[in-house]
């Protein structure tokens, strides 16, 4: 499964941040920015990141997706196109096959949604064994 290397890449940068943030447990949500290039199937990618977090400080949280088109470019004749698939490698206007790439290629965290913690009031001051 094509994803699931993906999602354990992306697991490699995701878990030692978590401990660096302190924030193992506590995540709720990862969201993620995935290019169209990359062809990932959002289910079989959620499933995939579901499965690979079973073990981990991760488990538990939800994947979300967001999925970036492909936006390229002619160095020929300047035309400039997005196309949601890797055909459209081929300037639309002249045929040129060396084209730019802008987008399409991501694969990054954008970010995390943490679980809020109710230990605040820990630090309260107001809360204290009393009795004089
Ligand atoms: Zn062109």
């Amino acid at each position: 499964m094509h994803e699931l290397s993906l999602v354990e890449a992306i697991l490699e940068s995701l878990i030692p941040m978590c401990s660096e943030y302190g924030i193992e447990g506590k995540v709720k949500k990862v969201h993620l920015r995935i290019g169209r290039m990359r062809q990932v199937i959002p289910d079989v990618m959620r499933f995939a990141y579901g499965v690979a977090t079973e073990d981990t400080v991760l488990r538990g949280s939800v994947l979300e997706l967001s999925l970036i088109p492909l936006r390229l470019s002619c160095p020929t004749c300047g035309a400039e196109w997005q196309g949601d698939d890797p055909i459209a490698f081929l300037c639309p206007k002249c045929g040129e096959k060396n084209v730019k790439t802008h987008s399409g290629m991501e694969l990054e965290i954008e970010s995390m949604e943490v679980e809020q913690s109710d230990e605040s009031s820990d630090n309260d001051p107001a809360v204290r064994h009393g009795g004089r």
